[in-house]
């Protein structure tokens, strides 16, 4: 998939082997999809609604930080409604051009999955308006006083849009999407659940309290727990241990500057710059980002997301402001006069 890596954070993005080893990981079952019941539920009452009146699903659009399962999701949906999928990406799709091929290959029922739908050039995204609507292409032939419009149908199909910003997408496309949903970061036992599992996939020997701390500083995020899970595992094989335990684990964590929240290097760095330069805040995005060298997209679609989360920054009206659970927790003095209390 073009330019998935984008908006991840550095030490985030994948490696090749990693690519496969979460395409290997990826739940195939329902059964094996842990956490996010609400949405589970609801998307299985459309599906078989679908089912029932034998046409495709509607359109649905996912949204949430990376690494909580949009793709996992739209293949078992995939799966369940009994068609093919075909994945692709919003930066992928440059032309008109490429959409109209795209769509004409689809055949009746299958889905297309879009990845950070919200990267789609505006041309594009006005081919896609009558063909989620219509399920028609309009297709302009010529050019000047004598183009014409030539619509051509296409078959019932279904688009999957995935985002990671859902304020960038245009009004007129959200709402073309009869179900929109938002994946909330993972409770603790979920993540457990699926540490669990990856690793007896794996062949990982690891114990209670070894999936306890993987859990607990994988940021509610599955692919960071599968990640961390990995780069443990490699640590023990290189110690020549084998089995993982929490001594070993709190090594390999620590080693890769996990700490015992989640919070990695950028977070810290983030939350830094808010204190020590800037007071505590109210501070807007752009200086914090000019401050770290970080990019705009990656503190708000990674960084931020799960400090709001967890309680360690607050958005005002006026700007990000740093709370004092995230003085406590990096062990900083809070501002005698503390004008953040008055803020939050
Ligand atoms: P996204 O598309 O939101 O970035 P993915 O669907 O690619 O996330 O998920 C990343 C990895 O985490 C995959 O290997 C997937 O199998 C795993 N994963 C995500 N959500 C779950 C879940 N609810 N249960 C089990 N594994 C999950």
């Amino acid at each position: 998939m073009a330019d998935k890596t984008k908006n991840i954070k550095k030490d985030e993005q994948e490696t090749p082997e990693e690519e496969v080893l979460f395409t290997s990981l990826r739940a195939s079952d329902w059964k094996e999809f842990y956490g996010q019941k609400k949405l589970k539920e609801s998307l299985r009452i459309a599906i078989s609604a679908a089912k029932k009146r034998n046409e495709s699903i509607e359109h649905i659009l996912l949204y949430g930080p990376p690494g909580l399962g949009k793709t996992t999701l739209s293949h078992l949906i995939a799966k369940e409604m009994g068609v093919n999928i075909r994945i692709t990406s919003g930066p992928a799709i440059e032309r008109a051009g490429d959409l109209a091929s795209i769509l004409t290959n689809l055949e009746k029922g299958d889905i297309l999955f879009i990845d950070e739908i919200h990267r789609l050039n505006k041309v594009v995204e006005e081919t896609l308006y009558p063909a989620m609507e219509d399920y028609a292409l309009d297709i302009i032939l010529g050019k000047g006083p004598s183009a014409r419009t030539l619509r051509m149908d296409l078959p019932q199909f279904t688009i999957i849009g995935a985002t990671t910003r859902i304020g960038l997408l245009s009004a007129p496309l959200r709402d073309r999407f009869g179900v929109i949903h938002r994946l909330s970061f993972y409770e603790p036992k979920d993540l457990e659940e699926i540490i669990e599992k990856a690793a007896l996939k794996l062949k990982v020997p690891v114990d209670k309290e070894s999936i306890l701390e993987i859990a607990k500083r994988a940021r509610g995020t599955p692919r960071i727990a599968l990640k961390l899970l990995k780069r443990a595992r490699d640590y023990v094989q290189v110690k020549g241990e084998g089995k993982l335990t929490k001594g070993l684990i709190k090594e390999a964590l620590d080693m890769l500057e996990v700490d015992e929240v989640g919070l990695d290097s950028s977070d810290v760095r983030y939350l830094k710059s808010i204190i020590e330069k800037h007071g505590g805040g109210p501070v807007g995005v752009e200086t914090i980002a000019s401050t770290i060298s970080e990019d705009i997209g990656t503190i708000e679609e990674v960084i931020e997301p799960y400090l709001l989360q967890i309680g360690f920054l607050k958005k005002t009206t006026r700007g990000r402001v740093a709370t004092p659970a995230a003085y406590k927790h990096l062990g900083m003095a809070l501002p005698k006069e503390n004008k953040q209390e008055k803020l939050l």
